[in-house]
């Protein structure tokens, strides 16, 4: 087996041992269902409501009873969407932005179908949001602004705390809903305090070292928004289903991790400055080396651990295969997106020319990510880019520069 040298943390990141470590009684000894009579369904039941409290420290010392726990991210979009469309029928408009991850997404366009009208506002070659779009776009029958924190592909950090807070000036009954998938645990998330306009946050357990298949989602007290799963009562009737005890208790213990961290210090975190300096190092290293790249979004404000870099005239699924031979893991694109040939819809989105958003990889770094990863990675990629661009018809060996003119044809 060659060794893992893991980029790809935006994928999903490995579980902290200390949140394993916590889960494993839950799967053992404390099986208990947490809804029965009997005693012992008091350990996984008080271990459940421990871990709300972990989370809700981390979301800023907001009401535990504020959290669900659900089994995903995806499933915590789906629950603000949908729901918030079930408690209020009546408004039939949505704005998200052309960004979002396949989860909000391709819910929004469901919504469409459904009846709704949504407005997916653009970004510029940066990747930042439109404001005077954003701002134009709000209605008096506005339901739901539905805007994500961090972007999972170029890590570009949308101005959540602006744009809730002008949501709720023009008018206090839209909803804001935000995914911070990708954002909890690296930027400062203070729900009582800056981030006081938001009233439903969602999150995933694998982005926070915690397990696959356990999410949450914060909804503020008194937000009109129904379930999304119907049956039993678990989670005060608004998310049925018996919890997932051990990859909650995970979660819990990720979160208290994050908050060891520092991560409620932001940008002030040792950690946030650990992933920023290795990352930075990695661009520079790189940027200086090959010739005919660019970083997409540099110029916007970035999540410290994500790079995606474009090299122009070649494809990145040849990048990453090469990788691979390095046992290096990158993607191209967001994970659910790479396996399908179609350029990526955010780098379409930020008008990122069509030989570069081809060519285009993220790397992710995490909390295991080391300096020797990083050199590792220094090491091999320029040689990996040089070798593919000989193969490509939009280079010229000769001169080793690209060959413009009439391969080049503009995506539609
Ligand atoms: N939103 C964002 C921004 C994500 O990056 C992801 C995971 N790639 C999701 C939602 C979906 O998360 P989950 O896998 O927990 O459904």
């Amino acid at each position: 087996m060659k060794p893992t040298i893991y980029f790809d943390n935006n994928a999903t990141t490995p579980v902290a041992p200390e949140a394993l470590e916590a889960m494993l009684p839950y799967l053992k000894e404390y099986f208990f269902n947490p809804g029965a009579m009997y005693d012992q369904a008091g350990i996984p039941s008080k271990a459940i409501e421990d871990a709300r409290q972990s989370v809700a420290e981390l979301l800023g010392g907001v009401d535990p009873n504020e959290i669900i726990f659900t089994g995903s991210a995806t499933e915590g979009n789906n629950q603000s969407v949908f729901g918030s469309i079930q408690a209020r029928p009546q408004r039939k408009h949505i704005i998200t932005t052309a960004v979002e991850h396949p989860s909000i997404m391709n819910v929004c366009k469901e919504a469409q179908r459904r009846g709704c009208e949504v407005d997916f506002i653009g970004v510029d070659r940066q990747g930042n949001i439109n404001m005077t779009e954003f701002i134009k776009a709000l209605r008096p029958d506005t339901l739901l602004v539905s805007i994500m924190h961090a972007n999972n592909e170029t890590g570009v950090v949308f101005p959540i705390e602006e744009l809730a807070r002008i949501t709720k000036e023009t008018d206090a009954g839209i909803l804001f809903h935000t995914d911070a998938t990708q954002s909890l645990g690296k930027l400062k998330i203070d729900l009582a305090g800056n981030l006081k306009n938001v009233d439903l946050l969602t999150f995933s357990g694998h982005k926070l070292y915690a397990p696959k298949g356990v999410g949450g989602l914060f909804m503020r007290k008194g937000t009109p928004c129904r379930p999304y799963i119907y049956g039993g009562h678990q989670e005060r009737g608004r998310r049925a289903g018996t919890q997932n005890v051990g990859h909650i208790v995970a979660l819990g213990k990720a979160c208290e991790l994050a908050l060891q961290e520092g991560c409620r210090a932001g940008e002030a975190s040792p950690e946030y400055q650990r992933l920023k300096s290795m990352r930075d190092r990695l661009e520079n290293a790189l940027v200086e080396q090959i010739p005919h790249v660019r970083v997409n979004g540099r110029e916007a404000p970035r999540l410290p651990n994500t790079l995606n870099l474009a090299c122009e005239y070649i494809e990145g699924e040849g990048i990453l295969y090469q990788l691979n031979e390095y046992g290096i893991c990158a993607s191209s694109g967001s994970a659910c997106t790479s396996g399908s040939l179609d350029p990526s819809h955010v780098l379409t989105a930020m008008q990122i020319p069509f030989t570069a958003m081809h060519g285009s990889v993220r790397f992710s770094l995490g909390r295991y990510t080391t300096e020797e990863d990083v050199d590792k990675l220094i090491e091999v990629f320029p040689e990996i880019v040089k070798n593919l661009r000989k193969l490509s018809p939009y280079w010229d060996e000769s001169t080793d520069t690209p060959r413009e003119g009439e391969l080049i044809v503009e995506h539609k």
